[in-house]
């Protein structure tokens, strides 16, 4: 049977953008690929880039402070002006749009600005009616902001309507302990807003090292955010200006925004597979295999929609593997082990493999840490202090798992991953000399462990 084409991808984000060029360019399938919306996805418009832009605005006041009491007496800054950074910052997603856009073009893809849903296992449809026939379709629809009912119908932000807000709020409350929530908090709190966060547990960043939570929550105190933890919504009131919100310790206050981060969902429904017997995993995501394949032999999906783990790095390697598979004769599977992350709190959090509570889940470790507080800082008396921290398997003396809280740790635990992605042991990083003066010359020059 003949197709159309031998690719259809559904969703121009970061892992259905790299499986589209990949599978074109390199491969020489013919490739067709529908967005409904911006090129680039949640990673470029609504996501990583703008966010990490706005940390950079957000750590400059820290800068100049600091530049002030190493005698730069007259380094100053003045209120932070939002719509100026706004502007500059749509003219850099609108460029990395047209650029995502004519990477793929320039590979030889076909860009549908359009819905597609699925009606068969090789055909599509799209919003004007046109159908497409094609040998593969790859689901790459990324995922979607989840807020409580009681929000959404409040009207409460989420992380997309952050980059699009005309003017901040002189106060604001962020519902929510996790990623989206924590860098949220130290961004606004950085920019000037007033902060507050709610979370319904004790302590945020579930599931991250105990040790590392501790020292970021401690400094996000330190940085002014009011950290509420055991506590949560009950009611909320859009105002002509603003929100009212009553809290489960009984308190009801008014704030000029409220951000609800509450987690993500994947985009796996409306889309025609239910209808066609795919099957989906327990949070709602695509169930697929390692190869990314879906319950429909022909049906395959990456990213975010897959439920699996939600992180730009790893939707496109997900992309890029079945690419390679399905149409380089290169098959290869997706790999997820030691994935490394980072939150980009201030300061920020870098972590791969297990943490602490993990290795000891999974039997005897031996833990090395130091917290210290780091030189540049110290000296003009901060007391922000870094961590340290590997988890040992005391047996094959190999690195369980690394966690890094300090300035700049996404950029620290990025090269920690490749040594213990390698199969580093305790003592490869012992023999590996200290670089010097550094925060993490301590990675290699722990002697014994602290537990
Ligand atoms: P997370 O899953 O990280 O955090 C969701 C938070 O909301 C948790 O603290 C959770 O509490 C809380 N929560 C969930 N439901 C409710 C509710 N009904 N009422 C009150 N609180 C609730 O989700 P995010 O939205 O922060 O981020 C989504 C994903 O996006 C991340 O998991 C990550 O994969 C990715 N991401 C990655 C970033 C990075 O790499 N730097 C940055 C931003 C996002 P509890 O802990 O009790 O469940």
């Amino acid at each position: 049977m003949s197709f159309d084409v031998d690719l259809f991808v559904i969703g121009g984000g970061s892992g259905g953008v790299r499986a589209a060029r990949i599978a074109a360019g390199e491969h020489g399938a013919r490739v067709a690929l529908a967005e409904a919306d911006r090129m680039g996805g949640t990673c470029v418009i609504r996501g990583c880039v703008p966010k990490k832009l706005m940390v950079f605005a957000a750590d400059l006041p820290h800068r100049v402070a600091e530049g002030q009491a190493y005698g730069w007496q007259r380094a100053t800054t003045g209120p932070f002006d939002w719509p100026a950074f706004r502007a500059r910052l749509d003219r850099e997603l609108a460029r990395l749009e047209a650029a995502y856009r004519s990477g793929l073009t320039g590979a030889g893809v076909e860009v549908l600005d359009t819905r597609a849903t699925v009606l068969d296992p090789h055909r599509v449809r799209l919003a004007d009616g046109h159908e497409v026939t094609a040998a593969h379709i790859l689901i790459a629809t990324g995922g979607r902001p989840d807020l409580p009912k009681v929000a959404r119908e409040a009207g409460c932000w989420s992380s997309d309507d952050i980059f699009n807000l005309p003017e901040l709020p002189q106060t604001m409350l962020i519902v929510g302990g996790g990623f989206i929530a924590c860098e949220m908090a130290c961004i606004m709190a950085g920019l000037g807003v007033r902060v507050t966060l709610l979370y319904r547990g004790p302590q945020v960043l579930r599931g991250f090292d105990n040790e590392a939570r501790a020292l970021v929550a401690a400094s996000m105190v330190r940085q002014g955010i009011d950290i509420r933890t055991a506590t949560d919504l009950t009611g909320i009131e859009r105002l002509a200006e603003g929100w009212r919100v009553v809290l489960t310790d009984g308190r009801t206050e008014t704030y000029g925004g409220v951000l609800c981060a509450t987690g993500r969902r994947p985009n796996s429904h409306g889309l025609g597979l239910e209808e066609l017997g795919v099957a989906f995993g327990p949070t709602g995501g695509i169930a697929v295999d390692e190869w990314s394949q879906t319950t429909v032999p022909s049906i395959f999906a990456v990213g975010d929609v897959t439920g699996r783990i939600a992180l730009t790095p790893v939707a496109i390697r997900d992309g890029h593997s079945f690419a390679d598979t399905v149409f380089g004769a290169r098959p290869r599977p997706v790999d997820h082990e030691l994935v490394a992350s980072a939150v980009f709190t201030r300061p920020e959090l870098g972590t791969v493999g297990l943490t602490e509570e993990e290795a000891r889940a999974r039997g005897p470790v031996e833990v090395y840490a130091t917290t210290f507080r780091p030189m540049r800082t110290a000296f003009i008396g901060s007391e922000e202090r870094v961590l340290m921290k590997l988890s040992v398997d005391p047996e094959s003396r190999r690195v369980l798992g690394c966690q890094i809280v300090a300035p700049e740790a996404g950029e620290l635990i990025q090269l920690a991953a490749v040594a213990i992605k390698m199969g580093a042991t305790k003592e490869d990083f012992d023999r590996t000399v200290a670089v010097h003066p550094t925060m993490a010359e301590e990675l290699v020059t722990m002697r014994r462990p602290v537990r």
